[in-house]
């Protein structure tokens, strides 16, 4: 069989911990598979570098930034097949490039575009553990580029469908995937399984524990994906076909992103052709425009109102400057998160909405705006109550039975 390993931040946090992977790994080369090993940057390190480059640039160059957050996976994986081979476990590290992953040129939020299998089955054949650094690959022009954050998934999830890999065990610091983040609702509940419908609609909407874009490739190439701990042998949750799930609950779980903005362009002329300028703009700066809503208008003049992730809002406010002539004001608001209902039952029932809004209601909790899709409700409000919003509607939905 040919297993591909992701350990994240947390798993490989420190020496020892870089060690207790490498006898995880080892163990799986004893059971007599192939093995290929994706391995995160040590925890704190990828925003340790994003400071500093921050020091110098509210908003760096993004070549510069790709070749130095690609720095840290570089690392762990090179002590990880060091710690490998001095156990008597033949190993080989390499980065993206040497790993043949190829991106487009859009720098840090790079799409893989191929992998060329040549390295990797060449280490495998000779009897080797190869073990790749994360998140990054190199672009057409032979420069680095990385995937975004938590993109160490992606590439495990890439290389176990470009390899035909049997598995893709995502090890990280919670047991698998849970109704909701078990670290805000402790009587939260770990899923067996669950599909990628679901975990896709999870991940894009806030939980973490696997990043958006490796689940949706993983559904595209059929890849079976497992997350688990890497502290633990306890059984993680399956990430798989919505037919292979025999119980369909309403509501499978709860995710909060407290990583939103919400920007409100007021007194915008209201003309045939300003919504999709503003826009372009934001698309020209490839900033992800999630919530919009437009106000009814008046004296000719409207309200623009939409959420983008906290991290571009520098950006954003680059690529609106030159709407000064068409836009009144504009106001940014960062202190606001995002709480979302997903679960594929909601598809065939009624109700699911207006119990979200009740249980708001009950905490007195002002909802500010909302979106709904077949399969999921988000809700945007203060980020005050984020915390007390999801664990209010664990309960309503009776995700902990
Ligand atoms: P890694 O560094 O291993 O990639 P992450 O920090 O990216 O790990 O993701 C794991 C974290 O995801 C957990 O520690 C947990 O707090 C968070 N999380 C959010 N939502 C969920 C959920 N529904 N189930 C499990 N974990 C979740
Ligand atoms: N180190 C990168 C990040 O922190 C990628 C990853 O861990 O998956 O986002
Ligand atoms: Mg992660």
């Amino acid at each position: 069989m040919l297993v591909v390993q992701k350990f994240g931040g947390t798993s490989v946090g420190d020496l020892e911990r870089i060690g207790n992977v490498a006898r995880r790994v080892a163990r799986t080369r004893d059971e007599g598979h192939d093995v290929i090993v994706v391995v995160s940057a040590m925890s704190g390190e990828t925003n340790k570098l994003i400071d500093y480059a921050h020091h110098f640039s509210p908003n760096p160059d993004r070549e510069a930034m790709d070749l130095l957050l690609s720095s840290g996976e570089r690392v762990t994986s090179a002590l990880l097949s060091i710690a490998l081979n001095e156990m008597g476990y033949p190993a080989v590290a390499m980065t993206g490039r040497q790993a043949g992953i190829v991106t487009d040129k859009t720098h840090t939020a790079a799409r893989i575009e191929r992998i060329d299998p040549k390295p990797m089955r060449g280490a495998l054949e000779a009897g080797r553990i190869v073990v790749v650094a994360g998140f990054q690959g190199i672009d057409p022009d032979g420069r680095v580029t990385t995937l975004g954050r938590g993109g160490s998934d992606l590439t495990a999830v890439a290389i176990a469908g470009a390899m035909g890999a049997d598995l893709c065990e995502i090890y990280t610091d919670v047991d698998g995937v849970y109704t909701t983040d078990p670290r805000i609702e402790p009587k939260a509940r770990k899923m067996e399984r669950i599909s990628y419908d679901e975990m896709l609609e999870l991940a894009s909407l806030g939980a973490k524990v696997l990043q958006n874009r490796s689940v949706e490739l993983a559904k595209k190439m059929g890849v079976n994906l497992v997350t688990r701990s890497s502290f633990n042998d306890n059984p993680g949750t399956l990430i798989t076909k919505e037919e292979n799930i025999m119980e369909k609950p309403l509501v499978s779980g709860i995710a909060l992103d407290r990583n939103q903005a919400r920007v409100s362009l007021k007194d915008v002329e209201d003309r045939p052709g300003i919504a999709s300028e503003i826009f372009n703009a934001l698309a020209d700066e490839a900033i992800n425009v999630d919530m919009i809503v437009q106000t009814i208008g008046a004296d000719g003049k409207t309200e623009i109102d939409f959420t983008i992730p906290q991290t571009e809002v520098v950006r954003a406010r680059s690529a609106m400057a030159r709407f000064a002539q068409s836009i009144g004001a504009i106001d940014y608001k960062e202190n606001i998160a995002k709480v979302s209902i997903v679960g594929v039952g909601m598809k065939s029932h009624s109700g699911v909405a207006a119990k979200a809004f009740t249980t708001m209601a009950k905490e007195n909790i002002n909802i500010e705006m909302i979106s709904t899709s077949e399969i999921k409700i988000s809700m945007i409000i203060d980020e005050k109550y984020a915390e007390l919003a999801v664990r209010a509607l664990h309960d309503a939905y009776e995700l902990d039975k």
